[in-house]
């Protein structure tokens, strides 16, 4: 039986990793210290004998797995921006910088002694407020290096050049994913990030927050499609040191996103505008050529269908 660790694997994305993973008789270590994350997401999955819990710092020293890994998921860390929510990385900031470093320097250590596959989480954002549309994995971004959000746009930047480092010293098997704007079910509510606060604004009838004018674009990807894209990424043979964006490259100012949320929520909430966070990236769009080519990936469910999905999970979550 082939034996995976998922870190962070108590978070939105992790989760389903972890879930997915069992699905396919797979043994899976989880280690997640619910930072940002929340037990429920992993509640049914404890009752699989095959699903291993170790609540744990990843800063700190890892702690003993009496087997062999074949493959590490590096999915722990603060992913959302938005200063509003004690979920971000903005009161994060130096655990999110170690997690990104001395976390992903204890796992490529683990996965060299091992002679396993290692993932890494990286993030869009290392394009920064990028300069060129869609991004490609061969743009160099845009980065304010001590701003705001520099503590998580620099940690993704140093866990991919430590990963490189790993690859190209040590020989590790290594792959590094650029993962967009992802949403669906089992986002925290209270993330602040845009699609749970305009779906959790909507069903709540308060007024939907569109930061600046809401003129600013993003791409989202369903989280199962997302997924798929992962799973491959640790599947194939032939891609060891690749960098690899995995997003959905349909494009929306946030601004439609809140009347379309509006539209399928049938909601009375108003539009009301607030001050753009700083350092907000203007556009945001995957170049996913490369994944296309390499895996075969391509996103298959449209906003509209993966927002109804959410807007249902979170219509249950309320009652
Ligand atoms: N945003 C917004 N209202 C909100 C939350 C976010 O207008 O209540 C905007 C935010 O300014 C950004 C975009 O939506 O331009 C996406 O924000 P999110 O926090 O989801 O993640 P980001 O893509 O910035 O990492």
């Amino acid at each position: 039986m082939q034996v995976f660790l998922v870190t962070g694997g108590a978070g939105f994305i992790g989760s389903y990793i972890c879930g997915k993973l069992l699905e396919q008789n797979k043994k899976v270590y989880c280690i997640d210290n619910f930072l940002t994350s929340s037990r429920s997401n992993i509640f049914p999955l404890l009752e699989n004998p095959n699903f291993v819990f170790i609540n744990h710092d990843l800063s700190k020293s890892l702690p003993e797995i009496d087997e062999k890994i074949d493959g590490i998921f590096h999915f722990a860390s603060p992913a959302s921006p938005n200063k509003k929510s004690a979920r971000s990385y903005i009161n994060y900031p130096i655990e999110t910088l170690l997690v990104n470093s001395c976390g992903t320097n204890n796992l490529l250590d683990l996965a060299m002694k091992n002679n396993g596959r290692f993932v890494y989480a990286s993030s869009s954002e290392i394009y920064g407020d990028p300069e060129v549309s869609p991004q490609v994995e061969t743009y160099f971004g845009h980065v304010n290096p001590n701003g705001v959000r520099s503590c998580y746009d620099e940690a993704k930047r140093f866990g991919e050049a430590i990963t490189m480092s790993y690859f190209r010293k040590h020989n590790v098997d290594t792959r590094i994913i650029r993962i967009f704007n992802t949403y669906g079910p089992r986002m925290q509510k209270d993330d602040g990030r845009v699609v749970t606060n305009f779906i959790n604004q909507a069903l709540n009838g308060e007024p939907i927050t569109v930061y600046g004018k809401g003129q600013q674009t993003r791409s989202f990807c369903y989280v199962d499609d997302l997924v798929s894209g992962v799973l491959r990424i640790m599947g194939n043979n032939d891609i060891k040191g690749e960098v690899i964006n995995l997003g959905n490259p349909e494009e929306y100012k946030i601004i439609d996103i809140a009347t379309k949320i509006k539209e399928l929520t049938r909601t009375n909430s108003e539009i009301i505008y607030e001050e753009l966070p700083e350092d907000d990236p203007k556009r945001r769009r995957p170049d996913i050529s490369k994944a296309k080519r390499l895996l075969g990936f391509e996103p298959k469910l449209d906003l509209e269908k993966g927002l109804q999905k959410t807007i249902e999970y979170f219509r249950q979550e309320k009652s």
